[in-house]
């Protein structure tokens, strides 16, 4: 085949062009952020076709993500100046052993047609089985077990090669081994098979995996440091005739220990394929220097790392940001103004940038709630990537089918989703019986209910159960009509009479967690010993804690409906908000990280461990944060933020101290108001109060804020006062409320327990100070 033209490599520093040329034997590319491994990868593919190496079905890539294997083939075709037709093995671990299973799949006892099972399928499986064992599900539930097998198989572990016979009380391998079977039998096959079965298919055929290795020419790997044993297995097997394998990582990015991810395969490899060549790469094409030199700095606080020098060549840019807001919604509402801000042009010094151009990165995918409840309210365009949607997650949608139920009884789909969620003995024979009911009568489901209760339709545990549910509905119902209902006259002493008369049961807020409890929801999480239930919990508080921006629970549904729709322009420029972890090998102009608070990032429970690992891998993920941004990188924290539902004050996190201060710029929100030069004078009203707030709070006071402080050259601000927000309870001319009539307002002057407040939209009142609370936001 004649040579064609190559001016991608035109585009390439010395070093990546060595590693795209060294086409026969092993390579490493070792090498930190945003120097290029990615794109000389991608140059390699273009070379290997274009040179006639290697037919696209001859090379086998992998990736980290679905999306990245899909640009990375835009990309090769985009260099070689055509499309490139067909790389059916580029893809992820888990897409190409897919493509391999359906064909060998015969060989572990799986026909071609087998189904993946979700979570959800494989954790009513592995309960059947414990409770065939005769096993208490509850004190040792199946999602412990799912894990303990996941991590088996991550580990390349077929049930005969688990030494560990301790694990899950001495049960795990017979479990294990039963569970194999039933799949089988099933003709089925969870995640961690797919893997798990083409190494073991390898392993016992060494005449179809010749064939493999003769058809993969070349092999290709990006992300090498997060790769399991298992797939590090699969690798070496296809790869250890021609040895032709180029491998890509960043030891400094290896975020997914808890995952069965070993940084020790990096390390490995060169033992593993004698020879290898290294190729370092330290320019960094990405990031200004500043940024750069800020995730130097925090990296540089890890013990366990090969080490290495980055450079740049670009322009020193703006210093990395630091702020700190006095609670979690600031911090969005100041996030939100920024984004729009700069999106608008808005700042000086800043070109002006695109939505598409800014991201949000967060440690906990709970943090996500408050950015899209501000986004929704000023209409600011968002998407999230890697994972639903706060309010599309799972226990968000039962909780808020549980709502609807309340506000719209009408709402049948809802009322299906929550009957038998918790568990409550109703089975599907039991839910026919009621759809009958409702569809022969003409009513909704949970009138049927109602009926075919009492018309003695329904037997055994499902009759309590379900008479229990229709009473529970309509007593919340009657809760959630008192509130709408509550009355409030124009005249300002009427209202200071009538309060003390007719105070309203319970808040919209207190309905929603009394609904949540009494219909064993929060507890059925609460009982869930798996990995998954905190999180599970926190975004229920969360949640709940979301209601108190509204008046009332259908000016919240309403509000999730919208969220629900917010994806209606694909096509129209977004923010990204996506955590950490998914925003591994992208990169943005503008990068906004918010939450770096300790026991947040890091996280509690790498704060718990014993061993600096989990802190470790915690750092990396903030080396990763930082390294995605290239103009602009912005560290937040607050001060305040509930902790499983009760306000905590937050100490800023250990990384922010180990930003090297050179490279840092610590803003207050009054000091961006003067820096951006003149666009307002300062913030708006809820704003105002933040510098007040702010020196109030004992959080002047922590080490590292005062740290902070000192770096700033600012006095630090000394009057402690408490900070349990929740506990607020008196209130002083100026601070902002809120009332469950007249919505949010100002306190003008008090009086004893008297209050004269202007609300926003309601005017001039008389309260009682106990009828009204301090405003959210
Ligand atoms: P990460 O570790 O975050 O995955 P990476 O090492 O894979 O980073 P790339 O994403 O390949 O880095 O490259 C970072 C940026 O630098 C990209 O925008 C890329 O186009 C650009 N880049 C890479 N190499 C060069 C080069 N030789 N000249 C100019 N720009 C380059
Ligand atoms: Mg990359």
């Amino acid at each position: 085949m004649a040579a064609r033209p190559t001016p991608y490599l035109d585009q390439l520093n010395d070093a990546q062009r060595e590693a795209v040329e060294t086409m026969d034997g092993p390579v490493l590319m070792l090498a930190g952020a945003g120097t290029g491994k990615t794109k000389a990868l991608t140059c390699r593919i273009a070379h290997l076709l274009n040179t006639g190496r290697a037919r696209p079905n001859e090379i086998l890539a992998v990736t980290f993500t679905n999306k990245a294997a899909r640009e990375m083939k835009e990309r090769v075709g985009d260099l070689m100046g055509t499309s490139v037709a067909g790389m059916p093995w580029l893809g992820t671990f888990h897409s190409v052993c897919v493509k391999q299973l359906r064909r060998h799949g015969d060989l572990v006892g799986l026909k071609s047609n087998f189904t993946i099972l979700d979570t959800d399928d494989v954790i009513r499986l592995l309960k059947q089985l414990i409770k065939a064992e005769g096993i208490d599900e509850k004190r040792w539930p199946a999602r412990q077990l799912a894990g303990v097998i996941d991590a088996w198989k991550n580990r390349a572990l077929t049930p005969a090669k688990v030494t560990d016979d301790e694990a899950f009380n001495g049960y795990g391998v017979k479990l294990y081994a039963q569970y194999q079977n039933r799949l089988k039998a099933l003709n089925a096959c969870d995640f961690g098979d797919l893997l798990l079965h083409m190494v073991t298919i390898f392993q016992n055929h060494p005449d179809l995996l010749e064939q493999y290795q003769r058809w993969y020419k070349y092999i290709l790997v990006d992300e090498y440091q997060d790769t399991n044993v298992a797939q590090y297995m699969w690798l070496r097997l296809l790869g250890a005739a021609h040895k032709n394998v180029c491998c890509v990582g960043d030891d400094d990015q290896s975020i997914y220990g808890w995952r069965g991810a070993e940084v020790g395969n990096i390390l490995r490899f060169e033992k593993d394929f004698p020879g290898a060549k290294v190729v370092r790469l330290e320019q960094n094409y990405r990031s200004t220097p500043h940024i750069l030199a800020a995730a130097s700095g925090v990296i540089a606080g890890n013990s366990n790392r090969l080490g290495k020098d980055l450079w740049t060549a670009e322009p020193e840019g703006e210093l990395v940001r630091l702020i700190g807001h006095h609670d979690y919604e600031d911090e969005a509402r100041w996030i939100g103004e920024e984004i729009e801000a700069m999106a608008g042009g808005a700042r000086a010094r800043l070109r002006k940038f695109s939505l598409e151009d800014m991201a949000i990165l967060v440690r906990a995918s709970h943090q996500m709630r408050a950015f899209e409840d501000r986004f929704l309210k000023i209409g600011l365009a968002y998407r999230v990537i890697g994972g639903p949607k706060f309010y599309e997650r799972l226990e968000c949608r039962d909780a808020i089918a549980y709502f609807r139920v309340v506000m719209q009884p009408e709402d049948d789909l809802a009322f299906e989703r929550i009957i038998n969620t918790p568990k409550r003995g109703v089975g599907p024979k039991a839910l026919l019986d009621i759809q009958t009911m409702a569809r022969t009568n003409g009513v909704s489901l949970k009138e049927g209910a109602r009926l075919a209760v009492q018309e003695g339709l329904l037997k055994g545990k499902a009759k309590g159960a379900v008479a229990e549910l229709v009473a529970q509905l309509d007593a919340w119902g009657n809760l959630a009509e008192q509130q709408i209902r509550y009355p409030g006259l124009d005249d300002d002493e009427a209202v200071v009479e009538s309060v003390d008369c007719v105070p309203a049961e319970i808040t919209h807020v207190e309905l929603a967690e009394r609904i949540l409890d009494e219909s064993g929801y929060t507890t059925m999480w609460q009982n869930d010993k798996t990995p998954e239930a905190p999180g599970r919990l926190e975004n229920l508080k969360e949640l709940v804690k979301g209601l108190d921006e509204h008046d009332n629970l259908h000016g919240f549904l309403e509000n999730v409906s919208l969220s629900l729709d917010n994806d209606a322009n694909e096509a129209d420029p977004k923010v990204t908000i996506m955590t950490l972890h998914g925003a591994k090998g992208l990169e943005f102009p503008v990068v906004f990280l918010p939450g770096w608070e300790e026991g947040l990032f890091p996280s509690q429970r790498s704060m718990d461990e014993s061993g600096l690992s989990g802190l470790e891998e915690e750092r990396r993920l903030a080396y990763v944060g930082i390294t995605r941004a290239e103009e602009l990188c912005t560290i937040s924290f607050a001060s305040n933020r509930p902790v499983f539902g009760q306000w905590q004050t937050q100490m800023p996190s250990r990384f922010v101290d180990e930003i090297p201060s050179d490279h840092i710029d610590v803003l207050t929100p009054q000091a961006v108001g003067g820096r951006y030069g003149g666009q307002r004078g300062g913030f708006d009203d809820g704003f105002s109060s933040f510098e007040s707030r702010m020196a109030d709070a004992d959080v002047y006071n922590s080490p590292g804020w005062r740290r902070l402080q000192d770096r700033a050259n600012r006095a630090p601000a000394a009057k402690p006062v408490t900070l349990n927000m929740a506990a607020v309870s008196s209130f002083t001319i100026g601070d902002r409320v809120f009332h469950i009539k007249f919505g949010y307002g100002e306190v003008m002057s008090v009086d004893g327990d008297k209050l004269t407040i202007e609300f926003d939209h309601a005017g001039s009142k008389k309260l009682v100070a106990s009828f009204v609370k301090p405003a959210a936001q």
